[in-house]
């Protein structure tokens, strides 16, 4: 079964861009390592540009910076860092992916053939919410990805 390995201190840093970026939706990239099959371990969060012109209820990640934790994850392939997904947030509703963020990974799916990850922060939801999604199979639909459980 895949699981998602997400530190508190990193959870965290997540909120506290979302937190920055409210109204708007915050973005980036979660890097880490992939752990046999499906144990995928984030070990950074990085924020990226959102370059939307709507970014109340939308992003796009910047491309450049999406350059830059390539090169990243380059200077460290010796520890197996990767891009592992996106995380962004939604400020005014639940961490669940919208028929947009559908779209968006549909395209990048078809693009890349990489089952990215996709967390979700909602800063506004109770004391915030956080949930991780990734397309099936198929790429055809969002399913929901565990978190490890914490030692
Ligand atoms: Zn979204």
């Amino acid at each position: 079964m895949p699981s998602l390995h997400l530190t508190d201190p990193l959870r965290a840093e997540l909120f506290v861009y979302a937190r920055e970026a409210d109204p708007e939706e915050a973005c980036g990239f979660l890097i880490g390592r992939l752990d046999g099959a499906a144990e995928y371990r984030v070990t950074h969060v990085r924020p990226a540009r959102n370059l939307h012109p709507s970014r109340e209820d939308r992003f796009t990640v910047d491309p450049l910076e999406y350059k830059k934790a390539e090169k990243f994850c380059a200077k460290h392939a010796a520890e197996g860092l990767r891009v592992l997904g996106f995380w962004h947030s939604h400020p005014q509703s639940p961490p669940r992916p919208s028929s947009v963020d559908l779209e968006q990974a549909q395209g990048l799916y078809a693009s890349f053939y990489e089952r990215y990850l996709y967390v979700i922060v909602s800063p506004n939801e109770g004391a915030g919410e956080l949930a991780c999604w990734q397309l099936n199979e198929q790429g055809r639909a969002f399913e929901p990805m565990p978190f490890a459980p914490k030692r």
